[in-house]
């Protein structure tokens, strides 16, 4: 049994990541390609099978295998029945029976998780939340993702298939059109989707005549990372797109801290590695909408796992769908002892659902 693997995936809007997984949470294999939607759900799913035997072939040759598969994918999920119900970022994908047709061409168990939920439960076993009760995460790629880790556990609200869906909390009514068709989202301000229109936005109305930016975006060849460079050389329209995630961020973390009596959040996902281009208007931000907390008592602090976290948090879950609670308290008592804990807060007892095993008292 300890010589068996899982894969942990992240299907995000650019990128599909997977990556073997021990029982103790460490990657020995990773592998990535490109998501590429615009050739429909079948041809990704056909890809990411083959990218799955590719793993598997890898753990053969280690004279290991692959057990289970743990899948985060950002959109609204129908966990039970592996289903993507809807995926702004991922459109060809709603409504599509993931689980079951990996399962069925692998085949292995496959367990299907939104992608921040993946992340929150990495960071909260390995990374930055280790030993924090109570938090929220923000994932900043192609566009916002979230989750509530609340008692130590991963808050799944009434089960609905999203929780901590803070990219689609409204920040600005006025503001830019998000790709889960309202209005001014926080995911319209602060995703690599957003910097991106920021830029496209500036070249249509004249601000951008010349340089870099306005010849990536002639080409299509615009990245965040690109923005972020250009930011960091002093380019104004760069960094005020990156003064405005940080604003936008602010604003959201502040409403959440009030409502939920939070102090900590952790961030992670590709448009974090801009940490220093947008902290500063996010800290501004945060104090300037947010009176039930004092600056200091704050905490914002950037995920640690990096790309890793959703993998390793998809990974265990599916540890946990093969092994249960017992092949999996290892990692958990040793890493993270509040998580084995939750059920000292009340609230959390009752809430803090997961996972086919929470009947177990497990907290995910
Ligand atoms: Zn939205």
């Amino acid at each position: 049994m300890e010589r068996d693997l899982v894969i942990g995936g992240d299907m995000g809007g650019t990128h599909m990541r997977l990556a073997l997984v021990t029982p103790e949470g460490r990657i020995l294999h990773h592998s990535k390609a490109a998501t590429d939607m615009r050739s429909g759900a079948p041809d990704v799913m056909k890809r990411l099978v083959h990218q799955c035997r590719g793993m598997m072939d890898v753990a053969r040759g280690m004279g290991r295998r692959v057990r289970a598969v743990g899948l985060g994918v950002a959109g609204k999920i129908d966990r039970r029945e592996g289903v993507v119900l809807f995926s702004p970022n991922l459109p060809p994908m709603n409504g599509y029976p993931l689980a079951e047709d990996l399962r069925r061409a692998l085949p292995v168990p496959v367990v299907l998780e939104n992608d921040a939920d993946a992340f929150g439960v990495g960071e909260a076993l390995l990374g930055a939340g280790r030993g924090i009760s109570n938090w929220i995460g923000l994932t900043l790629g192609t566009g916002v993702g979230g989750c509530v880790i609340l008692g130590g556990g991963l808050w799944r609200g009434d089960d609905l298939g999203f929780c901590g869906e803070f990219g689609h909390m409204v920040i600005d009514p006025r503001g830019p059109r998000c790709a889960c068709g309202m209005a001014g989202c926080l995911e319209a301000h602060a995703s690599s989707s957003a910097l991106k229109q920021g830029v496209r936005d500036a070249v249509h109305c004249g601000r951008l005549t010349g340089g870099p930016l306005h010849e990536a975006c002639r080409s299509d060849t615009l990245t965040s990372e690109l923005i972020y460079s250009q930011a960091c050389r002093g380019d104004e329209l760069a960094r005020e797109l990156f003064r405005r995630v940080g604003w936008a961020l602010g604003l959201a973390v502040a409403g959440l801290f009030s409502g939920l009596g939070v102090r900590h959040a952790i961030i992670g996902g590709g448009v974090s590695n801009g940490w220093d281009q947008f902290i500063p208007a996010l800290t501004e931000s945060l104090a300037g909408h947010c009176s039930m907390l004092g600056p200091d008592e704050t905490v914002i602090r950037r995920g640690e796992l990096g790309d890793d976290a959703a993998l390793v948090g998809s990974a265990f879950l599916a540890h946990l769908r093969i092994s249960g609670p017992a092949g999996v308290a290892q990692l958990v008592e040793h890493k993270l002892p509040k998580l084995g804990v939750a059920g000292s807060n009340p609230v959390a007892r009752s809430s803090c659902l997961g996972a086919p095993s929470f009947r177990e008292g497990f907290p995910y």
